[in-house]
């Protein structure tokens, strides 16, 4: 554990890979530098120390369930000393979101767990990797009531919604169909609102299951509609053992009736299905018929509001892993694709947080 100190906020930096930890290796980039190194990369913003964990050094399109576990049972133990006032964590930013939103699912915590990463290598010295790590440190100084957070190229982003929207610009990340939660820069965090999140699942079992297979874990998968498909995919994910299928729709969550049909076997059979679309902004909405997201919605496929196919398939994940049965995983599983039924005003005034709802900024934690 590497350790570089200013004052006394007491951060915990945890180490994943990604490109912020990438050099090249003669063939092309991967993931290899260690957690300290990328730290020393980043001017350490004042009034706080930072302890750093290597949890693992991968390019994160290779992350796994049991990776993600891992994870989550690593800021859940780091979380329960007190004396940590909050998380960071770098990771590739080709799968962020959904580690991001799974962690942010199970997180019941009022101190931040913040992601970053970066679009270019480590070492390279104009690479955003340090400026983001930088703006993330800080940001888990400052905040609290946010959940989880994304912070890349100076947006403060909610867990929910928030994808890789670029995939070679540093603004690598927002939700296109919200505007960021807030921003960060010259050492202040500018909060405008609170993300709405569901009650957090507890802590799920195989995350504290050392010795499981990896067939063991709960298979999800994902499948994309479009002109002239047919099912077979579907349902050979169904044959090759899901518990939850994603069914990526075409406009505002519409296929045809094959597909409902093959939603209404699995649906029968105890599996999650969820319909988001392959349109990049909006939420799903039941308008048509012949089927269409009526009809989707009538066999027992879930609408997934704004919430996209990555982000979807973490949620039926999430309810697979919280309980065996299939009756309560379907109850589980509304709040945790759709978020809390009613978002009110309410709900940017988190209590106890540090996020004053009608302050147009948030003050560094040093100087509050
Ligand atoms: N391939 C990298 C990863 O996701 C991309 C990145 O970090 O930007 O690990």
């Amino acid at each position: 554990m590497t350790t570089r100190a200013h004052d006394d906020r007491r951060i915990v930096l945890i180490s994943t890979g990604g490109t912020i930890a990438s050099r090249w290796q003669g063939s092309g980039y991967a993931a290899d530098a260690a957690g300290g190194d990328v730290l020393a990369s980043a001017a350490l913003p004042d009034g706080l120390s930072v302890e750093v964990v290597d949890l693992f050094n991968v390019n994160s399109s290779n992350m796994t369930t049991r990776h993600q576990l891992a994870l989550l049972r690593t800021v859940h133990e780091t979380l329960a000393d007190p004396g940590v006032d909050g998380i960071v964590i770098t990771h590739g930013t080709d799968t962020l979101e959904e580690t991001a939103f799974l962690l942010d699912l199970h997180h019941a915590d009022p101190r931040p767990v913040v992601l970053t990463g970066a679009q270019l290598p480590f070492g390279t010295g104009e690479g955003d990797g340090p400026s983001n790590l930088s703006d993330a440190l800080q940001v888990a100084a400052t905040v609290r009531d946010l959940g989880v957070l994304v912070v890349f190229d100076g947006m403060v982003h909610g867990a929910r919604g928030t994808l890789k929207t670029q995939t070679l610009a540093v603004d690598a990340f927002s939700d296109p169909s919200a505007p960021p939660l807030g921003k960060v820069g010259f050492s202040r965090v500018d909060i405008r609102r609170a993300p709405a999140r569901p009650a957090a699942l507890p802590l799920p079992a195989a995350a504290y299951a050392a010795d499981y297979a990896a067939g063991d874990l709960p298979r999800v998968d994902i499948v994309t509609h479009h002109s002239d498909a047919d099912p077979v995919l579907f349902e050979a994910a169904l044959a090759a053992g899901a518990q939850g299928v994603v069914l990526v729709a075409t406009g505002a969550g519409n296929a045809t009736p094959d597909f409902v049909a093959a939603v209404t076997r699995a649906v029968a059979s105890g599996v999650l299905v969820a319909v988001t679309t392959r349109v990049p902004a909006g939420p799903l909405a039941a308008l048509y018929t012949g089927g269409g997201a009526v009809d989707l919605a009538a066999a027992g496929g879930r609408l997934t509001g704004t919430l996209r196919a990555a982000q979807a398939r973490i949620a039926l994940l999430s309810a697979a892993l919280a309980t065996p049965d299939r009756a309560e995983r379907a109850e589980l599983v509304g709040p945790l694709l759709n978020g809390p039924e009613s978002v009110g005003e309410a709900s940017v005034a988190a209590p106890g947080a540090d996020v004053v709802p009608d302050a147009d900024t948030v003050p560094r934690a040093d100087a509050a």
